[in-house]
């Protein structure tokens, strides 16, 4: 009799310890919770009103109503009654300096100082960025921050820029890369280095540039760049690649022109390949810009929170390539109104589209480039959570190395920022978050304040 009673006593454990833990992460450890907060997943378009979320370990443990989760003690408490938890932001196209640059460019630097470089990221909730030029220290950067709960920004690095003669930038910040012998030699050598991906540039010819996809593929790197129209190639061969996703709109604008192709063919192509875009509207926006109004522009506050090599290679007189090159507004107003019109047919039909700003192009300010290039996106008629997405659950969607981010829910990385506003209601609210969480790194608006000035002292002494 005992023995047949005991399984029934078994099982009825079972049951009451399912009971006990369909309670919220009962009995987990937090090192954070922030109570009665607005949550904006973007997972779907929702608001979860009156949440508790707890993150341990760098992840969120649990969004849960905060009325079923009490009495927990974890490591801080914020709250966050009236406001909104919303994804950290991912800017899936910038610059970061490198002494690649003063290389190329034959200028003296001091090592770069990378906590200080991500200062305006972090300031201006962007908590992600992928960098399309990459350098040895910004990978020593990255790897500096591996397996540690990093309170800067998650970096994705691409390979300098491959391309063909002549670069449109010296070496090293490209590769110039001639034979199909030396295009897969080089992207061995970036595989060992640790880059995440490969960057292409202009000018490759047809067997260097499927040289470059095919090794690329061999290494597990995809390719991402500009459609590098050498020698034999076309649009659609580029489209028909393998590469895995085109830099900038304008790209595909511009080969729009010519009026042969309609958009619908560049629709079926980028849908097929299940390619992406960055968007980079901020280049035409602030080309137009600075033509027409430069003292404005290199007189914002912003600018003293930015390492001085790029601002004088290439930003101020007389060395800005925009107005040295081609300074007519009239130009990058049209393209910019064009790139508009494209990017909403190509929202409509399909085509995954990630935020990109382009920044430390000139005027292009890190950070805070991010919210114009969003902006931008709703003048372009993508609704507040069509814009939202692509700097959050697009990036995590299609871009290698942002799966865990991006979206509100257990298990994902915790990087969220705490604004006062419903985003979707007033997208302006993100620029000034009270709080920037990174790995589950609470910082506040003083905090980021503080690393701000510290990186702006720094920079006035060089
Ligand atoms: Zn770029």
């Amino acid at each position: 009799m005992r023995l047949r009673r005991l399984p029934e006593f078994a099982i009825a454990s079972v049951v009451l310890l399912a009971v006990c833990r369909a309670e919220p992460a009962a009995a987990e450890p937090c090192s954070l919770a922030i109570i009665h907060v607005n949550v904006l997943p973007m997972d779907s378009e929702r608001l979860l009103p009156d949440r508790t979320v707890l993150v341990w370990r760098g992840k969120i443990t649990a969004i849960e109503p905060a009325a079923r989760v009490r009495n927990r003690h974890c490591g801080m408490t914020v709250h966050g009654a009236g406001r909104y938890l919303v994804p950290g932001l991912n800017d899936m196209h910038v610059h970061i300096e490198s002494l690649a640059f003063a290389q190329a460019f034959g200028m003296k630097a001091a090592p770069i100082d990378y906590p200080s470089e991500m200062a305006l990221y972090m300031a201006n909730g962007v908590t992600g960025i992928r960098v399309m030029s990459g350098a040895p220290d910004i990978l020593a950067f990255r790897d500096s921050q591996r397996g540690t709960l990093s309170p800067y920004p998650r970096l994705v690095v691409a390979t300098p820029m491959l391309a063909g003669n002549p670069p449109v930038l010296p070496e090293p910040v490209t590769k110039v890369l001639l034979t199909p012998e030396s295009a897969r030699e080089a992207v061995r050598e970036f595989k060992r280095d640790g880059y995440d991906f490969v960057k292409v540039r202009d000018n490759l010819s047809a067997p260097v540039f499927r040289a470059v996809i095919d090794e690329a593929a061999k290494n597990g790197l995809y390719v991402d760049g500009h459609i590098s129209m050498g020698q034999g190639l076309s649009v659609f061969d580029v489209l028909r690649s393998g590469q895995k996703a085109i830099a900038h709109l304008d790209n595909l604008q511009l080969l729009m022109k010519d009026k042969v192709h309609d958009p619908d063919t560049y629709i079926q192509l980028l849908r097929s390949c299940g390619c992406f875009v960055e968007t980079t509207l901020q280049v035409e926006a602030n080309a137009y810009a600075q033509i027409t109004d430069y003292d404005r522009l290199i007189q914002r506050p912003e600018l003293k929170y930015m390492h001085p090599l790029i601002l004088n290679a290439f930003w101020r007189k007389p060395n800005n390539p925009i107005l040295k090159e081609n300074a007519d507004p009239a130009f990058w107003r049209s393209l910019y109104a064009d790139e508009k019109v494209l990017l909403k047919k190509l929202i409509d039909g399909g085509v995954h589209i990630v935020a990109g700003t382009d920044s430390l192009n000139p005027m292009i300010v890190p950070g805070a480039s991010l919210h114009d290039e969003l902006s931008s996106l709703m003048e372009a008629g993508l609704t507040p959570y069509e814009a939202l997405k692509t700097a959050t659950a697009n990036p995590a969607s299609y871009v290698p190395g942002f799966s865990d981010v991006g979206v509100l829910a257990p298990g994902r990385a915790a990087n969220a920022l705490l604004v006062d506003t419903n985003p979707l209601r007033n997208m302006d609210t993100l620029r000034a978050p009270d709080a920037v969480m990174i790995n589950g790194n609470w910082m506040t608006r003083s905090d980021l304040q503080r690393k701000l000035d510290a990186a702006a002292s720094l920079y006035a002494k060089l």
